[in-house]
């Protein structure tokens, strides 16, 4: 089959493309805008594989988007491209609105025109694939305000209560697939996943920024206490189970995505300062380099998944543990740290589609 993957120059959908390309025999189109988000030096073991294509075009720009459409003729669609940064959305929500809300909607629209001119099997079997996140829940109740914090997890039918503008506008996308679905009948698919962690994550993120900034001997700033609590998911399950609901799951139906491994950001930054010991040896602990910084503003306590519905009804479960992802991610950044270079100083973007060499 041939899918159109929107954002799959990002963290995820690099993810997903390397995944499909390297253990399936189908085709993948990336619709990307290639925002500071997206870097192709993530696809380049993936590029040449003659089953890969690349089209930089923003999903705001129906024109395009209906070209794309038109030319590649997918079979499915899974779309990642969004605005993703929380801290970035508090700064400046506009273009979280423009891309996450209106982009979803311009997308969409074309999908809808194109499906219905589908004819037979092509039109029975095609997919819209959106992903999402699990902030669009809100949060949970803390260890430290109950006592059984674990008895409460999202689950697929957990009311809607977005916190920052970055969960507002995926909550307002979700909406739309939703009512894509049940107003012209579009077959879509929602799902909603943890935080996710892995190689090619932008170095703003938690977890590169602190193996970075550790790496350099720079401050490793922690919001607040560090207590807050996160469901950590190893970046390649994710891939693993998006390409098994795109191509196994009930369309109208929403899964939700995660690994069952509940960290609060300080323990995450402790695990990381402790591989690093072994792994780069310095006479200082890397954890003396942990300082506060105040707290993030509406900033969610705790999120954690049940992923029961995925596992139960597609069979899907993560192969990595916290541990285990962990390590290996910390070992991809010791390893490539001619990526993370590149990201930090900006030549991905200057050299990007051979525009300066
Ligand atoms: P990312 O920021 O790494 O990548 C986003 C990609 O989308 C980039 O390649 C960027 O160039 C592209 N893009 C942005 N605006 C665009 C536009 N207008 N048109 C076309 N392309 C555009 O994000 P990510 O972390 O890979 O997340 C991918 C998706 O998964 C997002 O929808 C996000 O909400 C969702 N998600 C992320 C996480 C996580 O932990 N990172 C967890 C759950 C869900």
């Amino acid at each position: 089959m041939k899918l159109l993957v929107t954002g799959g120059a990002g963290f995820i959908g690099s993810a997903v493309i390397r995944h499909i390309i390297t253990n399936t025999r189908d085709e993948v189109v990336n619709l990307d805008k290639l925002t500071y988000a997206g870097n192709l030096e993530s696809l380049a073991e993936v590029s040449d594989s003659g089953r890969y294509a690349f089209e930089q075009v923003d999903i705001c720009n129906r024109a395009e988007v209906d070209r794309v459409l038109a030319q590649h003729r997918p079979d499915a669609i899974m779309h990642l491209a969004a605005e993703s940064h929380v801290d970035r959305s508090i700064d400046g929500p506009a273009d979280f609105i423009e891309t996450n809300i209106v982009g979803t909607y311009t997308l969409l629209e074309a999908t809808r025109q194109y499906w219905q001119e589908l004819r037979g099997d092509k039109k029975d079997n095609f997919r819209f694939h959106h992903i999402s996140t699990d902030e669009v829940y809100g949060d949970l109740p803390h260890p430290t305000e109950t006592e059984n914090a674990e008895e409460h997890l999202f689950t697929e039918d957990t009311a809607y209560a977005p916190s920052s503008p970055y969960s507002a506008s995926k909550a307002s996308s979700d909406h739309l697939v939703r009512a894509w679905r049940r107003t012209y009948g579009l077959p879509t698919l929602l799902t909603n996943c943890s935080n996710n962690y892995g190689p090619y994550h932008f170095p703003e993120k938690l977890i590169p920024l602190m193996i970075l900034n550790a790496l350099e001997g720079k401050p490793l700033p922690v919001y607040g206490k560090g207590d807050q609590v996160r469901d950590w998911l190893y970046v390649e399950d994710h891939a693993r189970a998006l390409y098994k609901v795109v191509t196994e799951g009930t369309p109208g139906e929403t899964y939700n995505i995660g690994g069952h491994n509940e960290k609060q950001n300080i323990e995450v930054v402790h695990t990381i300062c402790d591989i690093l010991q072994e792994l780069r040896p310095q006479q200082t602990s890397y954890r003396d380099l942990i300082t506060t910084v105040k707290d993030r503003p509406g900033h969610d306590r705790r999120y954690a998944i049940d992923a029961g519905k995925i596992r139960e009804e597609l069979g899907w479960t993560p192969q990595e543990t916290f541990e285990t992802g962990i390590r290996q991610t910390v070992q991809w950044y010791l390893q490539n740290l001619d990526w993370c270079q590149r990201v930090q100083d900006g030549t991905y973007q200057r050299e990007r589609l051979g525009e300066v060499v």
